[in-house]
């Protein structure tokens, strides 16, 4: 074996490594974009009603009231809420 052949031989395995890399760099990072998204679904912000603040939903402090779930940033914007609606009645 010559030395030339041996730099093109070391030229394929290179590239092939850097090509084997790139494909799994791109799965991986076609994975993590997925994960992103479906996270991204599950935090749906919602508004709260006392300060208008957006807060994602599962971090959300829940209100069942009348029929209709309240969403809210702080038990003290819940509180605020139950007290403001309880005089209106
Ligand atoms: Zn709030």
């Amino acid at each position: 074996m010559t030395p030339f052949r041996l730099l093109i031989l070391a030229a394929l395995f290179y590239i092939g490594y850097r090509l084997l890399r790139s494909l799994l760099l791109e799965q991986f990072k076609k994975k993590s974009s997925q994960e992103k998204k479906d996270s991204q679904v599950q935090d749906v912000l919602v508004e709260d009603p006392v300060c208008h603040t957006l807060i994602p939903k599962k971090q959300a402090i829940r209100l069942r009231k009348d029929g209709h779930t309240y969403y809210f940033c702080s038990e003290k914007c819940c509180d605020l809420f139950t007290e403001n609606s309880e005089e209106k009645e």
